[in-house]
């Protein structure tokens, strides 16, 4: 699976990694998924161009705030009328809630999933299968437990041989740790770490992760599985790497910036 981390970062600023603009580091959560499939539509999802825009089939959502979703409506926006079919985002129940009534609400953004017309409209908003289980674009995804205070999930995306977990935006979970680990053909966890550990406190209100925290948790899984460490809040980039290449010695990790693209398995 090819994921392109179009935006990795926990906010719009950054510390700009040597040979980096700052355009091309500091965007929000949008992963794709060999070329079809979004997770999250944050300001990364600006990074493509328009005849990519028109390739995503699916948006596959893990929760609503505006870091994640800032650019659906403006990507729904850029391409309205160049596709023959809906493109279809995916979400839990209050997430979707949330699309309708805050930003899909004819008063701050059209509502996309009536124009032109409601038999056939621009973008459709699907609930996630009770089941927890759904296949798109040859991808079998499931969905995974995260605590972020608000309607939330993690995600498990198989492709093939291999699959590859996702903590989404998460404080603490076990049961998400449980269950990545559970799966026999895991080859890596993307976890947020939000914050280095003099930010404890913070990341505990905010219900993030910290360093500390992903060191303990992911001590569960095997140790050949690969952490991709992700939603680093801008300004704390190096000091989290820093910690944990100092706390984890036999785990690789990867800290991608908003632009870079990892084939799995690594
Ligand atoms: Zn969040
Ligand atoms: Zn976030």
């Amino acid at each position: 699976m090819k994921i392109d981390f179009l935006g990795c970062s926990g906010g719009i600023e950054g510390s700009t990694p040597v040979g980096k603009s700052l355009n091309d580091y500091a965007r929000t959560t949008c992963y794709r998924l060999n070329g079809h499939v979004l997770i999250d539509a944050g300001t990364g999802a600006g990074r493509m161009g328009m005849s990519e825009m028109v390739r995503i089939e699916h948006i596959l959502l893990t929760h609503a705030h505006l870091d994640h979703i800032a650019c659906l409506p403006l990507m729904i926006d850029t391409i309205a009328g160049l596709r023959k079919t809906p493109t279809c985002a995916w979400g839990l129940p209050g997430v979707l809630n949330v699309l309708r009534t805050h930003i899909l609400n004819d008063a701050v953004w059209p509502d996309f999933t009536a124009i032109p017309s409601p038999e056939h409209p621009f973008l459709t908003l699907n609930e996630y299968p009770a089941s927890g289980r759904l296949e798109v674009e040859g991808l079998k995804v499931e969905l995974l437990s995260a605590t972020h205070g608000i309607p939330a999930c993690g995600l498990l995306v198989r492709d093939g041989d291999h699959s590859v977990a996702f903590s989404g935006d998460s404080g603490p979970d076990p049961t998400f740790w449980a269950s990545a680990a559970a799966a026999p053909d895991l080859t890596a966890v993307v976890v947020e770490c939000s914050y280095p550990n003099r930010e404890a406190e913070l990341a505990r209100i905010s219900k993030h992760m910290h360093v500390d925290e992903v060191v303990r948790l992911s001590a569960i899984l095997p140790r050949h599985v690969s952490l991709v460490i992700v939603h680093r809040k801008p300004g704390r980039e190096r000091e989290i790497q820093a910690q944990l290449n100092a706390a984890l010695h036999d785990r690789r990790m990867e800290f991608p910036v908003s632009g870079d693209s990892i084939d799995f398995p690594l």
